[in-house]
């Protein structure tokens, strides 16, 4: 299905500040220049003048379980704030679907209804089995249709994570325990195509996918989805530590990740052997920090095993003067996700400590002392539209009209470059459109000092990856 090569010429578009034409070929930029002749198999483009940037790179997302969020009930802010809206969401969700299948929620935050429980959720939601994920994806609340469910499988009774009351009797809640669930679950196939439409749609080319236990079977259905021509977008996996991707696989392998949870924190010593022979390797660690605690840990591990450029923090969501200093002395990249200013910044108004909330999600403080950052979603967490993060780190407004860390802004210019550098190399700035580089493009409809001023996904008019047109406007 996959045709492997299109000859296009883009005319008339802004390219790096400057009028233009583009020609792509055999998944190349072939080259730049100035009134092409259209050559006799091309298939020509009037940009109109729109600017013509490289596709946008989400450094950190999750997309099988961003499939299975686009098919499951928000139980969260924004759209959801009460128990009335989680109640009335969860009943719609069971009319519309099959009886006796399960529902998904995702998004949840103690906002809604407050720590839920198997009773509370028994209350508030249909005879259906339930099983609602937290938004911070740590933690499941499975109601006792579920419960019962999953106590009829074998492979429950065994070792099971399942949160117990005092007498022995299941709370429904689940932390961490995601693997395991999925096994109790009836499987319901992911949906690529419908991913890679989405992402396509926002102007998205490439994709680090940051779920830690990927591994080879992860691989293989991306690789499947490839050659059905149902998913576009380039791909580099982070997951698992033991596992490598075979040269011949059209996708890369990114760090081995590591989700460190301030209460529970892995020996050090033991963590920098393994640090040092996963370096050795050629691959490099990726730490999930959203506490001062957590970035203190994997910056003392890093710098004792020898830090490497291929090292990267996740989210560093507090980041105060002291850690900055010390990432900026090791050659690590911090990826952030400044849509989470947008999303979230209404609840850390409020609950984050007052000391903290001038280092949250940080982005002209990461740059000021040199620390190399990139952007990303971490969809489904956080909406998968750039465009929104990217304008989040412009105007650091909260979905209520709040502002976070105003000083902390940076520039549109800034904000895209984030979201431009390379998979392979996060933050690094990537310069303007070379030939010879892979074509993975982004036609706007307005030349940049427009679209600048309205950072907003409806302006992708079309989209190149490897060379190929993948939007579907044409
Ligand atoms: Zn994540």
């Amino acid at each position: 299905m996959q045709s492997s090569s299109e000859a296009w010429l883009i005319q008339n578009a802004e390219i790096d500040g400057r009028r233009g034409d583009l020609r792509v070929r055999g998944g190349l930029i072939h080259s730049i220049g100035l009134d092409f002749e259209p050559a006799h198999d091309e298939r020509t483009l009037d940009a109109r003048g729109g600017a013509l940037i490289r596709g946008l790179n989400d450094h950190h997302t999750h997309l099988l379980a961003l499939s299975a969020a686009l098919n499951s009930v928000r139980c969260g802010p924004p759209e959801v704030t009460n128990e009335k809206q989680l109640s009335d969401a969860l009943h719609r969700a069971a009319q519309d679907s099959p009886a006796h299948q399960w529902l998904r929620g995702v998004g949840y935050h103690e906002s809604v209804a407050g720590d839920l429980n198997r009773s509370r959720l028994d209350q508030l939601g249909p005879r259906r089995p339930i099983r609602i994920q937290h938004r911070s994806g740590a933690r499941w609340i499975l109601n006792s249709e579920a419960l019962q469910q999953i106590a009829h499988s074998k492979s429950a009774q065994q070792n099971t994570p399942l949160e117990k009351d005092p007498a022995g009797r299941p709370t429904g809640r689940l932390d961490r325990a995601d693997s395991w669930l999925r096994k109790q679950v009836p499987p319901v196939p992911p949906d690529l195509d419908r991913v890679s439409a989405l992402l396509t749609q926002y102007g998205i080319t490439g994709c680090s996918d940051a779920t830690p236990d990927n591994g080879p079977a992860t691989v293989a259905l991306f690789e499947r989805a490839r050659k059905r021509g149902i998913w576009q977008p380039n791909l580099r996996l982070m997951g698992r530590k033991n596992w490598s991707i075979s040269d011949r696989s059209e996708f890369s392998q990114g760090a081995w990740k590591i989700l460190l949870d301030e209460n529970q924190l892995p020996d050090h010593a033991t963590l920098i052997d393994e640090i040092r022979s996963t370096h050795a390797l050629g691959r490099g660690l990726a730490f999930h920090c959203v506490t001062r605690a957590e970035l203190v840990f994997a910056a003392s591990v890093l710098e004792a095993a020898g830090c490497t450029p291929l090292d990267r923090i996740e989210h560093a969501s507090i980041a105060p003067p002291d850690c900055v200093e010390w990432l900026a002395r090791l050659p690590l990249t911090v990826v952030t996700q400044p849509n989470f200013i947008h999303e979230r910044g209404d609840a850390y108004l409020e609950s984050v400590e007052d000391r903290d909330q001038p280092w949250l999600y940080r982005c002209r403080g990461f740059l000021e002392a040199g620390v190399r950052l990139a952007g990303s979603t971490d969809a489904p967490f956080g909406d998968p539209n750039p465009w929104l993060a990217m304008q989040s780190a412009i105007d650091r407004r909260t979905h209520r009209g709040g502002k976070l860390g105003p000083e902390e802004a940076i520039s549109p210019e800034e904000a895209l470059a984030m979201f431009s550098s390379s998979l392979e190399a996060p933050g690094h700035h990537p310069g303007p459109l070379r030939s010879g580089e892979s074509a993975n493009l982004c036609l706007l409809t307005q030349k940049w000092a427009l679209a600048r001023d309205e950072m907003d996904h409806r302006q992708v008019a079309a989209v190149w990856t490897r060379g190929r047109r993948v939007d579907h406007a044409d």
